[in-house]
């Protein structure tokens, strides 16, 4: 076999070399690299061959193959038409193919997202990434001196006259949309956030949320829960997750979600610190003084709020261990995605 291929090479080169018009030189291609040419009907007996006999051949007959392909190319060059009307130019010549791009992993999960929500009446609201600090906290029920705000360590920008910072979250989108808007009120906010933190595999400084806010009479802790059941449900399956209550100064009651950890499914594992669980995201009903800053009396309407990291999920979705991959842009990784 390995004669056989050497000599297929040796052959189409001379005959290459003796071609005298553009169409004997592209009969002699497909006759040789064409999809039934001599070629792949060579390649087509390599699964009968004994396994000894089979070690290496697959690679040199790549390494013959893209060999071909050059000397053909530049036999192509010989015949190049000067004019694009030229009798010799041949549009059924094999082209190069474009690179086409695709969606990176981040977005085609927001635009799954957004598919989600839609479904269960959620709109889609957007607001700035460079954000007042009122926005960010002080309507958030977070003021200056609050210790909170050191959780949400970020950037701030200098000489901006009224104090501006790269946002935290996209929750200010919540008291932007509420400036405008009354409720009834279903939105979810997706979009870039930033922290001022150490990189490490689990951490970085920029990346995605999606918010979602709720208002409306008579929202209760359970629509809250039914949502987020239903949420986590369409993306992992079956799933086990459990709520804990947690502090946040723009709601109360406050909650985290768990999950119950895909890798070890609960057993207890390096990645879950062998407690079982996940921690997933932060949610609660919205705050009274936050719902009195949106100008919403908070004795007629009740509303809930969470934050979705979604950059975590992703993570799990696809089993990535390295946060820093998403905006790396090395192209083995993202070209994984496709
Ligand atoms: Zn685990």
């Amino acid at each position: 076999m390995r004669t056989e291929i050497e000599k297929l090479f040796q052959e189409t080169i001379r005959q290459i070399q003796s071609v005298k018009t553009s169409s004997d030189l592209q009969a002699l291609y497909f006759s040789v690299l064409g999809r039934k040419g001599k070629f792949a009907q060579l390649l087509s007996r390599l699964p009968n061959l004994p396994p000894g006999e089979r070690a290496g051949l697959g690679t040199l007959a790549n390494q013959t193959r893209n060999k071909l392909q050059q000397a053909f190319d530049q036999a192509k060059l010989k015949f190049k038409p000067q004019a694009a009307d030229s009798a010799d130019f041949d549009p059924t010549w094999p082209g190069i193919l474009p690179e086409v791009g695709h969606t990176h992993p981040i977005s085609a999960f927001i635009e799954s997202a957004i598919k989600f929500f839609s479904g269960l009446g959620y709109e889609v609201a957007e607001g700035p990434e460079v954000e007042y600090s009122r926005y960010n906290f002080d309507l958030l029920n977070i003021p200056p001196n609050h210790p909170s705000r050191d959780l949400w360590d970020t950037y701030y920008l200098k000489n901006s006259g009224p104090q501006m910072l790269l946002r935290t979250q996209t929750s200010p989108v919540q008291i932007r949309y509420m400036e405008k808007h009354r409720p009834p009120v279903f939105i979810i906010a997706p979009g870039r956030t930033y922290r001022h933190e150490a990189t490490d595999a689990g951490h970085e400084t920029t990346f995605t949320q999606i918010e979602a806010l709720a208002i409306d009479k008579n929202l209760k802790l359970t629509d809250l829960l039914g949502t987020l059941s239903a949420f986590f449900q369409h993306f992992f399956g079956n799933v086990k997750i459990r709520f804990r209550p947690h502090y946040y100064p723009f709601v109360e009651p406050g909650l985290d979600l768990d999950m119950a950890c895909l890798l070890c499914h609960g057993k207890g594992c390096p990645v879950c610190k062998y407690s079982g669980w996940l921690e997933m995201l932060g949610a609660g009903m919205v705050h009274p003084k936050v719902l009195k800053n949106m100008k919403v009396a908070p004795n007629r309407y009740s509303g809930f709020a969470f934050g979705i990291g979604v950059e975590r999920l992703v993570m799990l979705l696809y089993g990535i261990t390295d946060i820093r991959l998403f905006l790396a842009g090395d192209l083995r990784f993202l070209e994984q995605f496709t």
